[in-house]
């Protein structure tokens, strides 16, 4: 593939531009006439190809790259029809420094490993979609686009990626399953597309389980449980104590030992290793959807999971109310050195010295994200950012 040429415009990026616009602005009118929905999304492909297209040819994308520097505004997401689910997860994706980056930036999409046009297709289908659809939002909330909401790219995802149907009505659903699948969708794609899977670098953590026999002393070790999301069971009042619980030896009463056949004197033993970026959901919610509500506190600084590395807290996911399909999605996002939250189209700077609103967010805390300190300010947020309420003062 050519590299991006710098200089004059030429007549082939200007319709790069063009289509960029067009595809946009079919997207909006799209919902203003849902009942020609489906012609209208095969025309944004059509349309999106031929911006893949211009970019063989041309070598780049008529877009520029826009960053918390030339934001704006504040942006909110305005939520509609039980959207608080998208909102929340939107923001954090936003909030965090290196998605940011990668998906409002022409370069992830320079690199695609694409050959043709059918190509180009399985890669929307794939996940694309996603990618070119948070490029769109993110370009409108860096220009603080007013009365911006999550219903295209919604609709969008729907219509083009079969695992998102369930997600074609207005109910409220699940961030964390949410979050699930849009990771495995970029992580698949970017496995196939790109030269290099960032997802799998940034989030990917596994729990590595040795089994040691009492008796023998022969150990054995499965590494079966990846993904992007720790899932941590709420037995305790503090995070590191479930951590704790989560990974503690346990007698296997039941296991006989493949080396000497001795039965019940084995112990299991996990350890969680973690790429920089931590995604951890405190499961709030069992089989029956009733929610846990009980208080967890957290660390904001020094989180440790192995003796060497310290993680400190990026974004918090709340959820408050009852149960699954009754509650509201907000979330609390570090910008530079302040606290902002983020609650739909409302985004207001916090304080969490005030005890109550430490105490809430401890209950109704659902995911956090905590980054390795090393790799905090390249990737979820440098501490001399200028968080967005600063802009809006402006
Ligand atoms: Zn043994």
């Amino acid at each position: 593939m050519s590299q991006p040429m710098g200089g004059k415009t030429s007549p082939n990026q200007e319709r790069t531009q063009s289509n960029l616009e067009e595809w946009k602005i079919g997207k909006r009118q799209k919902t203003k006439d849902s009942t020609r929905f489906d012609d209208r999304s095969i025309n944004q492909i059509k349309i999106a190809s031929q911006i893949y297209m211009d970019i063989m040819v041309v070598g780049r994308w008529g877009c520029h790259d826009l960053d918390l520097s030339s934001l704006r505004s504040t942006p909110g997401l305005v939520n509609t029809k039980n959207n608080c689910y998208i909102n929340a997860l939107i923001q954090v994706m936003f909030g965090m420094r290196c998605i940011r980056q990668l998906f409002l930036g022409r370069d992830c999409f320079l690199e695609l490993k694409i050959s043709s046009h059918k190509d180009f297709l399985s890669y929307l289908k794939m996940g694309g979609t996603i990618a070119l659809n948070l490029h769109t939002l993110f370009e409108d909330m860096t220009l603080g686009t007013s009365g911006l909401s999550v219903n295209n790219f919604k609709e969008t995802l729907v219509t083009h990626n079969d695992e998102f149907k369930r997600y074609d009505n207005d109910l409220q659903h699940d961030t964390h399953e949410l979050l699930s699948i849009i990771f495995d969708s970029l992580s698949m794609t970017f496995e196939k597309y790109h030269s290099e899977n960032v997802f799998r670098k940034w989030f990917h953590s596994s729990l590595c389980g040795t089994i040691n026999c009492l008796t023998c002393k022969h150990s054995s070790t499965n590494d079966s449980d990846q993904s992007f999301i720790v899932e941590i069971a709420i037995e305790n009042d503090d995070l590191k104590s479930c951590i704790e619980s989560h990974l503690k030896e346990v007698a296997l009463e039941d296991y006989t030992c493949q080396q000497c056949k001795t039965s019940g004197n084995s112990r299991r033993s996990c350890k969680m290793t973690t790429s920089p970026i931590l995604i951890i959901l405190l499961k709030r919610f069992g089989v029956s959807g009733k929610k846990i509500t009980k208080k967890v506190t957290f660390p904001f600084y020094g989180l440790v999971l192995n003796k060497d590395s310290k993680y400190d807290l990026g974004a918090i996911v709340s959820h408050s109310g009852r149960d699954l399909s009754h509650g509201h999605y907000f979330t609390f996002q570090r910008i530079g050195c302040s606290w902002l939250n983020f609650n739909d189209a409302t985004v207001s700077e916090v304080n969490f010295e005030c005890e109550r609103t430490l105490s809430n967010a401890q209950r109704d805390a659902y995911i956090l994200v905590y980054c390795v300190r090393e790799k905090f300010e390249e990737l979820i947020t440098k501490k001399d950012e200028v968080s967005y309420h600063k802009f809006q003062e402006k």
